[in-house]
């Protein structure tokens, strides 16, 4: 099978389970895209030899990545921190939905792992600590790393999400409660809401993924993470980047990823390329059906994935 009858071929079983699923509609401004909508991506990641992107529907629409900007910020904190991160949250899988305030009141304030909301706001309380703008130093990351330099915050869905996001409040008021913020409450979840509202393409994130698949190398051939820190943010994407749906994902496509509530799923294939898949219609966990069925269909149809 070549490179287009395997795009094909996704993009036909995609469309197909798309009509299951059901648009976001908790962040009003989300529910306005059109659910139809299915585009796929592939990006080469070797940094010598990466060749074109490869893609397929609305690989070049933007879409609101939502929490795909979470491994990006982790990302961004580890390279600076080391280790000392998983002091303040965990790597272990949820099994919880991805805003559970209970799990976070349970466990004293030290969330799961970066990929729930809690975690990711102790990070971007991080990044803010690093940056003096936790939101803009990830905007200039992203453009860096997607070789695009006019993507941007959407501030519609901004200060849609700003005006309906009573539960990141509350749980970025427990982890203040619980002594876990070095920032203001109202400055961590501003940075956290504009780095969600960052729209993107399909062609955008794949590339920006290939830092995962190349083991911590930037698109400038610099490295960002040591080998171990990128093969720890694959592994917990693996384990975690899904929500409480992570074992189903890991069981079904077998490559670390992150979705979003944008539609968007992000997919490392290490060593080979960054993918993304995105359709707006969710499932019950939060996560793309027609990126997971294409996923799925991806590693099928190849046979790559990690095991
Ligand atoms: N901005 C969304 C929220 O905080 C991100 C959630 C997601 O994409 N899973 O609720």
């Amino acid at each position: 099978m070549d490179d287009q009858d395997v795009l094909d071929e996704v993009s036909r079983a995609a469309r197909q389970a798309a009509a299951t699923g059901t648009v976001a509609s908790y962040i009003p401004a989300l529910a306005r895209v059109d659910p139809a909508a299915f585009g796929f991506a592939i990006a080469p990641a070797p940094a010598a030899d990466p060749g074109p992107v490869r893609g397929t529907g609305d690989w070049r629409v933007p879409f609101s990545i939502q929490s795909l900007s979470k491994v990006f910020a982790l990302a961004l904190v580890l390279a600076a921190d080391g280790d000392t991160l998983w002091q303040r949250v965990g790597k272990e899988p949820s099994g919880s939905p991805f805003n559970s305030l209970a799990q976070l009141e349970r466990e004293r304030g030290i969330p799961r792992n970066p990929f729930v909301n809690a975690g990711a706001l102790v990070v971007t309380d991080r990044l803010q600590s690093l940056t003096g703008d936790a939101s803009g130093a990830l905007r200039e990351f992203l453009r860096a790393e997607s070789g695009n330099p006019a993507l941007d915050f959407d501030p519609r869905i901004a200060r849609s999400e700003r005006r309906h996001g009573h539960r990141n409040a509350a749980l970025a008021h427990l982890l203040a409660d619980h002594g876990k913020l070095a920032n203001p409450v109202r400055t961590v979840l501003y940075h956290y809401t504009q780095q969600c509202s960052i729209a993107m393409t399909c062609q955008d994130l794949a590339l920006a993924t290939c830092l995962f698949a190349r083991h911590g190398i930037r698109a400038d051939a610099t490295r960002l993470l040591t080998r171990s820190e990128a093969k720890r943010i694959n592994a917990v994407m693996l384990v975690g980047g899904t929500y409480d749906a992570a074992g189903e994902f890991a069981h079904r496509v077998g490559l670390p990823a992150k979705s979003g509530v944008g539609g968007g799923i992000i997919a490392v294939v290490p060593g080979r390329c960054g993918l993304c898949a995105w359709g707006p219609a969710l499932d019950d966990h939060g996560n793309s059906v027609a990126g997971i069925t294409a996923l799925d269909a991806f590693t099928t149809l190849t046979g790559w994935s990690v095991f």
